[in-house]
């Protein structure tokens, strides 16, 4: 059985080399002059205002050429039009804070020792397909072994492999390290080690610098980090899963902060919320929210949700099964130990954020046990809105203000001259965000994924 489950992946592996073949070819037909036109739907541009009924967009090559109402806009003879009536059109989704190398797998520790080997080739174009797939164009991955992350990354660049475009950290710097994790983990010590580290990083190619456990650094150390990555145009992304860490990040200039964080604590010190007042709409906050919620929702509410189709459709089979049985016992994982006391906390944590100012960016930590890449964007937007938030306001915190931490002004919104990363979904997400996972199209950099 186990035999017939490797030939099987085998062929699955060739098939799938087939069709990155063909993926490649439409790669290179947007860079030429084709021109696409999407026609009839109703426009989310990411810019906040009203939608736009019946709406045309004109897509040039890889960029958005022109956008108005059917009638107002000009269809070139030469385009291909697909018919968007009855849809609604967005950006693509911009997902900033998934984890290319896993895929939803209950035991880390197994899955480092057994897929280590095939993460660039394998497990990183799974994941990256699933959630290109999924109607998210862009994302940053934030922790991977440097080599492995840019390679997939400068794959999909090039259009070898589908996947949405990946902004990387490559691995996070700490200040100590297990020995089993040195791969993806860097640890520092001293100020001028810091600034070495974070230099490496960036000349090797990185588009971000991500930092964990910064409450055990002297603030110097992270000075040096924060300076280093600022000097060279990049953000800092830190981890805030205990109140030190969120001042010492504040106190050193980060860009960023990841998670919800203070465990089981009701809420976050009034000093800390002072802080983040202060630095307000200029500090982002991912707070990777929607992972938390669904561990109680699968295992008391939809236990079927594991039994997607999608997992087994796109893995390898025996790395579907070994997945699907990771998952069998969740109450048994040490990953979901403290959960079912989070979960209370988080309403209180995600209300004191929004009332300081700070700008809120949609992550999913995507690949983390039981969040797999098909399914996990569009959670975090409807999280987000069952938490009080306006549904336009999720939106935006998927498009446009990523766009902006990521300094791309070309991405995020649907207007002259911003890349063609358009997405079509059945049904309306102003009024019921699930209807993001029902994709009818994927287009990024004006190619027709799906
Ligand atoms: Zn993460």
């Amino acid at each position: 059985m186990r035999q017939r489950f490797a030939r099987l992946g085998i062929l699955f592996l060739m098939l799938a080399g087939t069709w990155l073949a063909d993926g490649s070819a439409a790669a290179q037909q947007s860079r030429s002059d084709s021109v696409l036109a999407l026609v009839g739907g109703r426009l989310i541009d990411g810019f906040g205002g009203p939608p736009l009924e019946n709406s045309v967009i004109v897509v040039r090559g890889n960029r958005v050429e022109a956008v108005g109402r059917q009638g107002e806009v000009a269809i070139p003879p030469s385009a291909r039009v697909i018919s968007t009536e009855g849809y609604t059109v967005l950006p693509g989704l911009m997902d900033m804070h998934v984890h290319l190398m896993l895929l939803g797998h209950g035991d880390y520790d197994h899955w480092d020792r057994t897929y280590r080997s095939k993460w660039r080739d394998v497990i990183m174009p799974i994941a990256a397909r699933q959630l290109l797939l999924a109607g998210v164009t862009t994302v940053r991955d934030v922790g991977a072994p440097l080599e492995d992350i840019l390679a997939v990354r400068d794959r999909i660049n090039r259009g070898q492999i589908p996947g949405p475009r990946v902004f990387a950290s490559g691995p996070f710097l700490q200040k100590t390290v297990p020995p089993l994790e040195a791969d993806f983990r860097w640890a520092i010590s001293g100020p001028e080690d810091a600034r070495a580290k974070t230099k490496r990083l960036i000349d090797a190619g990185v588009d971000l610098i991500k930092v964990i456990d910064q409450d055990q650094m002297t603030l110097e150390e992270l000075k040096a980090i924060v300076e280093t990555a600022h000097a060279a145009g990049k953000h800092t992304v830190l981890h805030a899963h205990r109140a030190e860490e969120i001042r010492q990040g504040i106190r050193a200039g980060a860009d960023c902060f990841e998670h919800t964080g203070l465990a089981t604590q009701p809420g976050y010190p009034d000093d800390v919320l002072a802080m983040l007042r202060e630095r307000n709409a200029t500090l982002y906050w991912c707070p990777t929210i929607e992972g938390l919620y669904l561990y109680p929702y699968t295992v008391d509410q939809f236990p079927a949700r594991l039994d997607d189709q999608r997992l087994k459709a796109d893995l390898p089979p025996d790395i579907y099964e070994d997945v699907r049985r990771s998952l069998d016992h969740p109450e048994r994982l040490p990953y979901f130990q403290l959960i079912r006391r989070r979960v209370p906390t988080l309403a209180n944590k995600f209300a004191q954020l929004r009332t300081t100012g700070v700008t809120l960016i949609t992550g999913t930590d995507s690949g983390i046990p039981m969040n797999f890449h098909f399914d996990s964007t569009w959670r975090e937007l409807d999280t987000f809105v069952r938490l009080g938030m306006d549904p336009m306001d999720a939106i935006r915190a998927a498009t446009f203000w990523p766009a902006k931490l990521l300094k791309r002004d070309d991405l995020g919104t649907i207007a002259p001259g911003k890349a063609a990363d358009i997405i079509v979904v059945d049904g309306d997400p102003l009024r019921a965000m699930e209807s993001l996972r029902h994709l009818v199209h994927v287009v990024k950099d004006g190619v027709v994924y799906k």
